[in-house]
């Protein structure tokens, strides 16, 4: 009896080994091989990155402390478990930008054919005012480097995201399996039809795109209950502003002005733009 209590306290403490397994220089360059991309930095380069997380880390508990009373501590929890230099990458110079990940002044990073890794407050930011549950499915339109549907898949049940340009949206799909996000789901396609194919809709909807407007379906894909997070502007100048949309239990929408932000324009058929080419 005590033998069998026995295995069974070694099997957990090496399962629970291997799903803590250590984030270091080694799985870092075994995951970025995994995903076909280039290491470009060194192990001492690797440390000095993982030794600035932490100041990172609080930099954002102290942002979302301010504006929301308190951060969410799921939210700070994700943060850290997210290796943020595996997703500074630039896909059209297949250069990594790892060495730079945790800089001190938060900052978007060109990730390669016009779209970017917004900077970490803001991304922090959108994803507590989407205030995300365990149960929830979520989608988002602008996988762009893939780290804001990365950090909500650690929060949610289903995590969903839409990218538009191909050869991004292509190479970041891959990344997400050696890290081992199973619940993440990718596709290429124009966003402001959102994902019709999952059924039951979406409890949030954030999109990292600003919008010339509302897109419609993606209010119709909302759950009754459901929220929505877009930035809402003209392509390329000042004067974004983020709203929330909330759809209550009759399915009536309600909309909130939030800050004002900056993002790359939201590009659809549906605003006579031209799409990416294939
Ligand atoms: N969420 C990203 C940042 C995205 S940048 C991150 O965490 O890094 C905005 C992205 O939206 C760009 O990659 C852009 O190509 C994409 N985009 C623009 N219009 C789109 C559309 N209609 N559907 C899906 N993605 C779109």
């Amino acid at each position: 009896m005590r033998k069998k209590v026995l295995a069974v306290m070694v099997l957990f403490m090496a399962f629970a080994l291997a799903a803590n397994a250590a984030w270091d220089f080694e799985a870092y360059q075994k995951a970025m091989t995994g995903s076909g991309r280039k290491v470009n930095i060194s192990a001492k380069t690797f440390a000095a990155v993982s030794a600035r997380k932490e100041t990172a880390a609080k930099t954002v508990q102290k942002y979302l402390d301010s504006h929301f009373g308190k951060a969410d501590p799921a939210l700070l929890e994700a943060f850290k478990e997210l290796p943020r230099e595996y997703f500074m990458y630039n896909y059209e110079q297949n250069v990594s930008l790892a060495g730079m990940a945790y800089e001190a002044q938060a900052k978007p990073w060109a990730v390669g054919y016009g779209s970017a890794l917004s900077d970490y407050l803001g991304q922090a930011y959108m994803t507590q005012l989407a205030a995300p549950k365990k149960e929830d499915v979520v989608l988002e339109i602008g996988t762009g480097s893939g780290y804001q549907i990365a950090l909500l898949s650690r929060m949610v049940k289903e995590a969903y995201s839409i990218e538009i340009i191909k050869p991004l949206g292509e190479q970041v799909a891959k990344i997400f399996g050696p890290l081992g996000y199973a619940n993440v789901h990718t596709k290429i396609g124009d966003g402001y039809y959102g994902w019709p194919e999952v059924k039951g809709g979406f409890d949030i909807i954030i999109v990292t795109c600003a919008a010339r407007s509302v897109p419609p379906p993606l209010l119709e894909q909302l759950k009754p209950g459901g929220k929505m997070v877009i930035p809402i502007g003209q392509p390329y100048k000042r004067g974004q502003f983020l709203y929330v949309y909330t759809k209550d239990q009759d399915g009536k929408v309600h909309s909130k002005k939030d800050m004002g932000v900056f993002f790359v324009p939201l590009k659809s058929t549906a605003f006579g733009d031209k799409l990416p080419a294939k």
